[in-house]
């Protein structure tokens, strides 16, 4: 799987640094937010390292549309499939990792 070194959420999947597991398969990592904003935080991240969802879409858009189906997984077990699915991208719309991850947000009514 292509990692980079000095990527937080790469050494995460890696298992060099602790996180609480949610979800994994061969190509895709869910684990808990570490600063959750809603009841359920969980972020999606794929194995392989992408910077965006931009570059994940243009590169490998079959990934992309799974980490679409673990979220919706992840809200069916959480809160009857209702969820808000959030990518960040760029650092002025509050991007801080550079591994793409999807926010899934979910388990209670969300503000708007
Ligand atoms: P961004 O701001 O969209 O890039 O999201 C990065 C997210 O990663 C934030 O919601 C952080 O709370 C979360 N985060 C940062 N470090 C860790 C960690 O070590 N474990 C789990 N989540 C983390």
């Amino acid at each position: 799987m292509s990692q980079e070194s000095d990527c937080l959420f790469c050494k995460i999947i890696a298992g060099q640094i602790p996180s609480t597991k949610v979800y994994e398969d061969d190509t895709t990592y869910a684990f808990k937010d570490i600063n959750p904003k809603a009841k359920v935080h969980v972020l999606v991240v794929p194995k392989r390292h992408y910077g965006n969802v931009a570059a994940l879409a243009k590169q490998d858009p079959q990934e992309l549309s799974h980490i679409v189906e673990v979220a919706q997984s992840i809200a069916d077990k959480e809160f009857h499939g209702e969820y808000r699915l959030v990518f960040n991208t760029g650092r002025d719309a509050g991007q801080t990792v550079f591994h793409v991850h999807a926010h899934v947000l979910t388990g209670e009514v969300l503000d708007e």
